[in-house]
């Protein structure tokens, strides 16, 4: 059967309004919120060692990370079943069906879980299948599998504090600023390369538009906006009038043709209007890209409306529109002005959509930057330092001084691993290179790590940090 998508939609929504609700679940006398059995799983209240539906020995070796987010429970877990580590994630429903009703076998975020836990099965045997047709492992638990008296922990931290929290307790705050500014460093100096791979490839001015096209689709939408710049690559669209070329951006990313004017506002009417007046000339001559048009697979679901690909898009029009003051202080290193390219970022402007955050969306109050702060940071982190700094590196002193604007759960998740509550930590989550050091060591050692950190190298190699 072909799962209906707003069924999906409803089910994610209802059980974000009855996730707080506490319920009698099987084998408990007392109420428990869903959170609450999380949270005594996560604990490890329930214990690390199982046999799952059908037999066999199962260990759980990494509990992994509590998702706050959509997706499965818990993520980047390690799981030993019948001696063979899996790494994945872990569902844990009161019920066994929860998997079909909520739709999860057809749902791809679904499709690394390796475990799935509940507390109750229907007698007739239950199968839990991924969208990709894999068996998940199933492990029953009970209420009696719990020691006498367990009560769900307040305020657990979404991540265990790892093993390497204590050398790095115990180190100077100057060792670990360096430990982390080296990490940055390594980052950085990925970025570059990569970076410096596509100038070689498709000239300097292609490989900027395609980066910063890229940043503009951070997080989700960063394939279609490349596979956009790439389509319509700069030497093409900068000989287009303003108009011509807005029109090839909204044309190709397909957000035209699924619009009817009718359920838009009046400013909406008149800007679409103007998109296809020059549209409907243009699509006879990209008919192969609109057939082939859901290979850019925009992802809109749980995206903040200021994120939107649609707003984004439109700050690419505007970019393109200014793309001589954008492009030029990055054409030469010793031509660069970080206040220059911040301001001429910051000051980009649309008529339509400096007050609109989608196409359906109604006007908004007041006009909205286009490119605000921290979009500028992302350019400047994955765009202009990765390209500068090799060139001349004396802007790494620059580079250092950039405050952190964004929040990123990563970054979270590997200060309480790395840190817990050492007050400490608070000094090493200011800066862009302290984000961008701790996501390098979170990626190289916590999500390398299939041990619950008992065999990660990195509190090892800390003692011989000097
Ligand atoms: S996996 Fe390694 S780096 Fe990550 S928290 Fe554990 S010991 Fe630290």
């Amino acid at each position: 059967m072909t799962p209906l998508p707003l069924a999906d939609q409803y089910a994610r929504f209802r059980d974000a309004v009855f996730a707080g609700v506490a319920e009698v679940l099987p084998g408990f006398a007392e109420p428990m919120t869903e959170m609450e059995l999380q949270s005594l799983w996560f604990a490890g209240a329930f214990g690390s060692e199982f046999t799952t539906t059908d037999g066999k020995a199962v260990k759980i070796a990494d509990f992994g990370v509590w998702n706050s987010g959509a997706g499965p429970d818990f993520n980047h877990c390690a799981v030993v079943i019948d001696g063979q580590t899996l790494r994945g994630d872990i569902e844990l429903d009161p019920d066994a069906r929860d998997w079909e009703r909520h739709a999860h076998g057809a749902n791809e975020n679904f499709n690394r879980v390796v475990l799935h836990l509940f507390l109750h099965a229907p007698e007739e045997r239950f199968f839990t299948r991924t969208s990709a047709h894999h068996a998940v492992p199933q492990v029953l638990l009970h209420a009696g599998m719990l020691p006498e008296g367990t009560k769900p922990k307040q305020n657990l931290a979404p991540a265990r504090l790892g093993r390497c929290s204590t050398p790095l307790r115990e180190m100077d705050a100057a060792r670990v600023q360096s430990i982390i500014e080296s990490a940055a460093q390594h980052r950085l100096e990925l970025k570059s390369k990569r970076l410096h791979r596509s100038v070689a490839a498709q000239g300097r001015e292609q490989a900027i538009y395609q980066a910063l096209a890229q940043t503009l689709g951070y997080r989700k939408n960063q394939q279609p906006f490349a596979i956009l710049a790439q389509r319509m690559p700069l030497k093409k669209i900068t000989q287009m009038d303003a108009a011509k070329r807005e029109a090839w951006l909204f044309g190709i990313s397909g957000f035209l043709e699924g619009i009817r004017s009718d359920d838009t506002e009046p400013a909406t009417r008149s800007y679409l209007r103007q998109l296809w007046s020059e549209w409907w000339r243009l699509r006879s001559g990209v008919e192969r890209w609109l057939d082939d048009r859901q290979a850019l697979r925009w992802k809109l679901n749980a995206i903040r409306p200021g994120n939107h690909p649609q707003r984004r898009l439109g700050a690419l029009a505007a970019m393109l529109e200014s793309w001589s003051a954008i492009v030029t202080p990055l054409a030469d290193a010793t031509r660069w002005s970080q206040a220059a390219w911040r301001e001429s970022l910051l000051a980009l402007t649309h008529d339509f959509w400096a007050t609109h955050y989608t196409l359906l969306a109604d006007s908004a109050e007041k006009p909205v930057a286009l490119i605000g702060e921290t979009r500028v940071q992302e350019m400047l982190a994955n765009v202009a330092y990765p390209l500068l700094v090799p060139e001349r590196t004396r802007l790494w002193a620059e580079y250092l001084e950039l405050p952190a604007l964004l929040d990123n759960q990563k970054v979270r998740l590997a200060v309480q691993r790395l840190f817990g509550d050492d007050p400490k930590s608070k000094d090493f989550s200011k800066k862009l290179h302290h984000h961008q050091g701790l996501l390098q060591i979170y990626e190289d050692f916590c999500l390398e790590d299939d041990s619950a950190c008992a065999d990660c190298p990195f509190p090892e190699r800390l003692k011989e940090w000097t």
